[in-house]
């Protein structure tokens, strides 16, 4: 087995304090004015903890411009913010399906995206998202057409959501799946885990061992937020 280094230790990336010194350096002060409001907006909410860190929001942004993305999908909308920051990111003639099945939480993220003049780049659907991908996939034309995808929904779905976005991401594309270390659990014995927490837990483990397998992809597995496993398809 390969040796971990104190340098490569993801508990010591992930203090409280470096991440705090992270945000407030380099992702806040860039943070768009508009973003900040829906995060702001979002706090309050329940389930606010689930919205994406800026600092993987930023990673995230940048992958797109790297790209040039044009057209995109996303799996797990919540209030908007990854899905306010993808439409920023891409050209005024492009276009995001984002899909879930809560159209109430996508609200309270819709007047920061109208104030940011992006709403015509989005086409929300509001269901779960595997029906959806298999009706793009019914139609040939859809394949090999994405050039993001962003997957941040019902983490038992993920290697099923996989096998469809390979095939509708193209060739040199990007799928990111967030919440690849679901809470830091992934290094945990399981009796140390919350019951709550197991079952994701243990599709996490089992979707980041398959995928780390995947001939398909390249892949980089970061410790950015609650984990973001960023695959770029290669055949
Ligand atoms: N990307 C969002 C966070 C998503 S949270 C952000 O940046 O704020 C997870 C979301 O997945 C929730 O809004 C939930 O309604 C949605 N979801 C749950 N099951 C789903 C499914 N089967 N298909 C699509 N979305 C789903
Ligand atoms: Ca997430």
């Amino acid at each position: 087995m390969d040796k971990i280094s104190a340098s490569t230790n993801p508990v010591i990336l992930q203090s409280e304090g470096l991440l705090k010194y992270i945000l407030e350096t380099s992702v806040y002060p860039r943070e768009a004015e508009t973003l900040k409001e829906l995060r702001n907006a979002t706090a309050n909410h329940p389930l606010g903890f689930m919205g994406t860190s800026p600092d993987a929001g930023q990673l995230m942004a940048l992958l797109l411009k790297l790209l040039n993305a044009k057209k995109t999908i996303e799996v797990g909308v919540f209030t908007g913010y990854s899905l306010l920051l993808t439409a920023l990111s891409i050209p005024y003639n492009g276009k995001i399906t984002a899909v879930d099945p809560d159209r109430k939480a996508y609200e309270i993220g819709l007047p920061f995206i109208k104030k940011a003049g992006v709403l015509h780049k989005i086409d929300y659907i509001e269901s779960p998202a595997l029906p959806v991908l298999d009706k793009l996939l019914d139609d040939p034309a859809n394949e090999g057409t994405f050039d993001f995808a962003f997957v941040d929904a019902d983490k038992n779905n993920y290697w099923n959501y996989h096998e469809r976005l390979i095939k509708l991401v193209k060739i040199s594309g990007i799928v990111a799946y967030d919440n690849t270390l679901w809470g830091g659990t992934v290094a945990l014995p399981e009796m140390v885990v919350s019951e709550t927490k197991r079952e994701w837990r243990r599709c996490t483990l089992d979707f980041n061992e398959a995928i780390s397998k995947d001939p398909r992809m390249e892949l980089a597995f970061v410790s950015i937020g609650d984990g973001l496993t960023i695959c770029r398809r290669i055949c």
